[in-house]
């Protein structure tokens, strides 16, 4: 790679980077009529929870109609973490989970995926969740490595308040 390549390089990525500042310091980007979402996306169902109607009450059995705590707490009346790791609710909600991962790396193609939150707290979830998007993948997007791609958030509980903080601190600038 020659000198003026590497210039012509480092100029798109400082473009780049100053248009993400307008756009951050605008709040939302133009383009999104509302924040983007992933409880509405409808994932096939698992072969082992065909009855479940869902909890969602614009579509029933969306992702966040199947898999939110609320949803298992109706589907099985407790928590995954007080149903215990050999019920077959952790199986079934990591599936579903595992669809939202691949079609992200279909649309958006990114090189990590911060799986984080109150059902996603329970102890075991994530390396399900990975088991099953490597399967369900089977090499598609040219990689294996699950364990990479998908990580839970660095602040744990607490990343969506620091989150929300940062960006106050943000605005105020
Ligand atoms: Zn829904």
């Amino acid at each position: 790679m020659g000198r003026r390549h590497r210039r012509r390089h480092r100029g798109v990525r400082h473009r780049r980077y100053r248009h993400r500042r307008r756009c951050a310091g605008r709040g939302t980007p133009g383009a999104w009529q509302s924040p983007p979402r992933n409880g509405p996306y409808p994932p096939r169902r698992h072969p082992d929870d065909r009855d479940f109607a869902g909890t969602c009450p614009f579509h029933g059995d969306c992702l966040e109609g199947l898999a939110s705590g609320p949803a298992i707490a109706a589907r099985w009346g407790a928590s995954l973490s007080e149903l215990g790791p050999d019920h077959p609710a952790h199986d079934i909600v990591a599936y579903y989970l595992a669809q939202l991962v691949v079609a992200q790396q279909a649309l958006l193609s990114p090189r990590r995926i911060v799986l984080g939150g109150g059902v996603l707290g329970t102890p075991g979830l994530l390396d399900r969740v990975r088991d099953h998007a490597a399967r369900m993948a089977n090499g598609y997007f040219g990689t294996h490595d699950y364990a990479t791609l998908i990580v839970a958030p660095g602040l744990g509980d607490r990343a969506g308040l620091l989150g929300a903080l940062a960006l106050a601190q943000r605005a105020r600038r």
